[in-house]
């Protein structure tokens, strides 16, 4: 397995990748991998003719207050995992070669931006819009992969690639989790046994949502107050109901909406999210 270390050099292997017809599918990530980043790079190598994994830890998409220092690092095992999973490069460049002392462009997006996460924590899309961007410069993808965990981030990167014509087709794939239902997630480590059993809140709380949906209850308010009670040991951060394109507070559950929930647990802040339907209903 390759490793690149500068725009340049990733470039000139995906260069050579196109000459050869070789389409490249690619798996953004900032290490610390898990099952979930295991199940993207895994498809990315079955639906293209190569793969390639990012590893990189943004640090213009944390505030000075989040966690940027303590991310955990763990670089030989998620070697081994990339490799099982049949990543043919590895893109991890150092903070230095990515963003010069007077970096000072930055990509914007709107709208779909604003509420959610991005209320809560304000630079950080304009830090994931501008370095995706980035590593789409360096590694030159047909495809890329992103997890549906990170929903409204999808709907940033999709935003993003359609507005400004990015010619990457983005797939955005299941959120895997744990046996217990919650959701893998790099930020678990910061968990105690006392968190974990906590952090469960998230997905039952999304799970009894979606059951309701089921029955047929169509009230986004009915929906986000359910949540709100089997969450309410933990310091919620939010709980929406929104369209599932365009991030909107919904009132009426008539079309395909994302219910989407964040809440500090311990020492991480948690974010889970279920997608439905109601034409799905039988
Ligand atoms: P991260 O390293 O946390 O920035 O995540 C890299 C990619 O993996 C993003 O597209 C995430 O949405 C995706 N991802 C993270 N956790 C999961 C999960 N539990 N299931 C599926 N995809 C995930």
């Amino acid at each position: 397995m390759k490793v690149f270390r500068t725009a340049e050099d990733m470039r000139a292997w995906s260069y050579a990748q196109r000459a050869q017809d070789r389409r490249i599918g690619f798996v953004p990530t900032m290490g610390a991998l898990h099952g979930g980043h295991e199940s993207l790079m895994q498809v990315a190598a079955a639906e293209n003719d190569t793969a390639v994994l990012s590893i990189f830890v943004n640090p213009t998409q944390f505030a000075p207050h989040e966690d940027f220092d303590a991310y955990p690092r763990t670089w030989e095992t998620d070697i081994a995992m990339a490799e099982g999973a049949g990543i043919e490069a590895v893109y991890a460049p150092k903070a230095s070669a990515m963003y010069a002392s007077d970096f000072s462009t930055y990509v914007l997006v709107g709208d779909v931006s604003e509420g959610l996460c991005g209320a809560s924590r304000p630079h950080f899309f304009r830090g994931v819009a501008t370095v995706v961007t980035k590593l789409f410069n360096a590694v030159l993808p047909d495809k890329a992969y992103f997890g549906q965990k990170d929903a409204q981030q999808c709907a940033v990167i999709k935003r993003m690639v359609r507005d400004l014509d990015m010619g990457v087709e983005i797939v955005e794939m299941p959120i895997v989790r744990e046996a217990d239902g919650l959701a893998m997630s790099s930020r678990n480590k910061y968990l105690t046994e006392r968190d974990r059993q906590q952090g469960l809140l998230l997905s039952r709380a999304l799970f009894a949502a979606e059951a309701q949906m089921k029955s047929g209850i169509r009230d986004a308010g009915e929906i986000g107050a359910g949540i709100r009670a089997i969450m309410a040991p933990l310091a919620i951060d939010y709980v929406a109901v929104v369209d599932g394109a365009t991030m909107e507070a919904v009132e009426k559950i008539d079309r395909e909406v994302l219910v989407a929930v964040a809440a500090q647990v311990g020492a991480a802040r948690l974010i889970d999210n279920i997608k439905f339907k109601p034409e799905a209903v039988v």
